[in-house]
């Protein structure tokens, strides 16, 4: 459930106009509702209720220090993937000791700064990297907690450029290998076993792959202990799915159910990364038709947004259901949405059937809250859009447009 609603035929966050918005920073324009993030934040954290589990949102969906105070307010603790989202984490008021470290290539001085500030786990991907964060650990004389994170060869059965549980791509520990790594990590100096840790993919649209890789891991857990390693905490990672055009996912209650069904009887802590599934239906990007172009027979509505401030289209064929923010018209047209750039790929919507549109008309993208703003960029030289957070009839500019002089901020001319 969100909070971007109809009233009178024109569509709203919460209590604001999208066009008063619209109006208020110009467009292109991220905006988010804060009631929608809080909602889906806890019903998510609440379909754990009654078992010791720690919510740790992942930054990478949507990194602004508002959302993420926001979250540390509601008791999140953090997925971070790079010293940036770590002070980011820090800066927002995010308490360390709730911060997990995924991410298959930590640098030196990430791990130092990691073990520095305190965070609960380091998720390891492999035994290169066990062997660097123990020298690093043993260097500052302080021990560095751990996960390994295990690649249980299961097909999430997403897209595969957000596919990441299969022996075939570059994520995690090998299954076979699981064993071998943590004797490793028992044997190294400097090193704590802390959990165990999987992540399969991204916008999961069915628990059964997630409950068989959390089975495999469980597996392990038993083996390890055999052996006289415990695991005190099981990081299922992120992953669930959100609805863009008509998927069916489970919502967090089932697909908590079905993962609690198999912990029953266990006294582990359970780590869950949502992402997406906290911020995707929590944000829209504001665009503006710029015209209407005729190519024979095919017609294109080319706006003011592109592929730099939304890559989803173009990156992964993803769908984003596109809306007029004002009354919708009767007639229907079958259309490309298209941006500016210099670029075929460059395209929000391909032959989408939607309400007849005219130049000036006002364009909610759904779906924008994760890996949007976060994965927008300059190319083109177009200044990043401004990301807004709504509050009831309050609206909060959270990151200004960045301006022209911005793009060209830190950059030298040597003979000038
Ligand atoms: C990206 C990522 C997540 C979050 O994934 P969502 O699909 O947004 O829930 C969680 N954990 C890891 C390790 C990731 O790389």
């Amino acid at each position: 459930m969100d909070h971007f609603q109809r009233q009178d035929g024109e569509l709203y966050a919460e209590g604001v106009a999208l066009r008063a918005i619209a109006d208020e920073v110009g467009t292109p324009a991220y905006v988010y509702s804060r009631a929608t993030i809080e909602r889906h934040f806890r019903v998510f954290d609440d379909a754990w209720e009654g078992q010791d589990h720690l919510v740790c949102y992942a930054v990478k969906a949507s990194s602004n220090l508002a959302i993420l105070s926001l979250l540390a307010k509601l008791g999140a603790g953090f997925d971070i993937v790079s010293i940036g989202e770590l002070e980011r984490v820090l800066r927002a008021g995010g308490d360390p000791a709730k911060v997990v470290f995924s991410g298959v290539g930590k640098r030196r001085d990430e791990i130092r700064r990691a073990l520095e500030v305190g965070i609960l786990c380091l998720n390891v991907e492999s035994r290169a990297e066990l062997e660097m964060i123990s020298e690093v650990a043993t260097s500052m004389g302080k021990r560095a907690p751990i996960s390994m994170r295990i690649n249980p060869d299961v097909d999430a059965g997403t897209h595969p450029y957000i596919s990441t549980g299969l022996q075939t791509n570059k994520f995690g520990i090998p299954w076979r290998e699981a064993r071998e790594a943590y004797r490793l990590a028992t044997a190294l100096p400097s090193i704590d076993v802390m959990g165990l840790d999987c992540h399969i993919g991204s916008q999961i649209a069915d628990a059964a792959p997630v409950v068989e890789a959390l089975d495999r891991l469980l597996s392990l857990v038993d083996a390890l202990q055999e052996e006289g390693i415990s695991i005190h905490h099981l990081d299922v990672g992120g992953g669930l799915g959100i609805t863009y055009e008509d998927e069916t996912p489970p919502t967090p209650a089932s697909y908590a159910a079905a993962l609690r069904e198999r912990l029953k009887g266990r006294s582990l802590r359970v780590v869950l990364e949502p992402g997406r599934v906290i911020m995707g239906n929590a944000g829209v990007m504001l665009t503006r038709v710029e015209l209407v172009k005729h190519n024979g027979d095919k017609r294109f509505i080319v706006v003011d947004a592109a592929m730099n401030d939304l890559i989803r289209p173009t990156l992964y064929s993803a769908y984003h259901r596109i809306v007029p923010v004002g009354v919708p018209a009767e007639a229907q047209d079958v259309v490309d949405i298209v941006g500016p750039i210099c670029e075929s790929g460059d395209f929000l919507a391909q032959d989408r059937e939607l309400p007849r549109l005219a130049a000036d008309d006002l364009l909610a993208v759904r779906s924008a809250g994760a890996y949007g703003f976060t994965m927008a960029s300059n190319y083109n030289s177009r200044p990043r859009p401004p990301e807004v957070l709504v509050d009831g009839e309050a609206v909060h500019v959270i990151r200004e447009r960045e301006s022209l002089e911005d793009l060209w901020r830190d950059e030298k001319i040597p003979w000038d």
